[in-house]
């Protein structure tokens, strides 16, 4: 059992993504984003499943299948280059693993894996002619069904600024609620929780942030019924993409917060350095540390503690990038 520990957050990876010698082949498939940045910040898990059903390295490849069933209906089997059908290894192993899964924040799958590939796995036809690239792998969908809230993300996808930087927003957000249940939930909790990503989820999806607001109005029982859909709700939000228009959106929301503080050319270098991160000229980090600067300057408790301003650890740069 994988514990929830609020010292630590916990990711798990596929193995091979972590460097170890895993592959069919032998090899591994290191991420660099994962193994010399974000390893400094989290603590990985790594679960190799071919491995764990006991195929060996070097192993022959496996392939995922679609079988013709009798009543003319099809299904996706996993199956190694000696014809051996591995599909319920493999989904048992996914079953009895993800039910351990509570106390992770994050999940990197391998792209591409008949076993830990997320989406767009290839899936060839039973003749043995033609393919097309739709299938999950059979241990990442059980890891799916088993454990809806976890951010999950795949190597390949992580070398793209936004989809990385969204990726490591929600294991954050997630180890955030993490921590608000390991000390219980309560009514006042869970309306601070939701005071704190108010610019966040404003900047994923606005809407959201009215709904789950309206959710919170009656508190008064059914707490952890609520607690469930709100979480559920805001980790859907959050893996939204956040377009630079509502970026900007919320970055004029913060503005707003210091007219009467700043002197003229203050109010202009802020007004300006908004206007060319939304023509693309200047990145999210640059408003963001403008804001910071002029927090420490004019301190305000309400937007000190909006996790927008401050969502993921600075040293891994993932505003530089958007
Ligand atoms: S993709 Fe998954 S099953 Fe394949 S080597 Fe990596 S960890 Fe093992």
């Amino acid at each position: 059992m994988y514990k929830f520990d609020p010292k630590i957050i916990r990711v798990g990876i596929s193995g091979c993504l972590i460097g170890q010698k895993v592959r069919f082949d032998g090899g591994h498939k290191r991420s660099d984003f994962c193994t010399e940045q974000l390893i400094n910040h989290v603590e990985f898990v790594p679960f190799c499943p071919e491995m764990a059903i006991g195929l060996g390295t070097p192993r022959p490849s496996i392939r995922l299948i679609s079988a013709s069933l009798l009543d003319g209906d099809s299904n996706i089997i996993a199956q190694t280059a000696k014809g051996e059908d591995v599909t319920e290894q493999l989904r048992d192993y996914g079953r009895t693993m993800s039910a351990q899964f509570g106390g992770l924040s994050g999940y990197v799958l391998c792209a591409k894996s008949p076993s830990c590939g997320m989406e767009r796995v290839r899936v060839y036809h039973e003749s043995g002619q033609g393919n097309t690239k739709d299938g999950i792998g059979i241990y990442a969908a059980e890891l799916m069904k088993a454990q809806p809230l976890l951010p999950l993300e795949e190597d390949g996808r992580l070398n793209d600024p936004l989809l990385r930087e969204n990726f490591v927003t929600r294991v954050f957000a997630l180890h955030d609620w993490q921590c608000l249940c390991h000390k219980g939930i309560t009514a006042a909790g869970l309306i601070d929780f939701h005071s704190r990503y108010k610019y966040l989820l404003m900047a994923h999806h606005r809407d959201s942030y009215l709904q789950l607001g309206k959710l919170l109005s009656d508190l008064s029982s059914n707490l952890e019924a609520i607690a469930d859909t709100y979480i559920a709700e805001l980790m859907q939000a959050l893996s939204l993409p956040v377009t630079r228009n509502n970026h900007t959106n919320v970055l004029q929301h913060l503005q707003g917060y210091f007219k009467r503080l700043l002197n003229s050319g203050q109010r202009q270098e802020l007004a300006d350095t908004i206007s060319q991160y939304h023509q693309g000229i200047l990145p999210l980090f640059a408003p963001i540390t403008l804001f910071r600067h002029y927090l420490n300057e004019f301190p305000n408790d309400y937007l000190q503690q909006q996790v927008y301003l401050n969502p993921h650890p600075e040293a891994l740069r993932l505003r530089y990038g958007i």
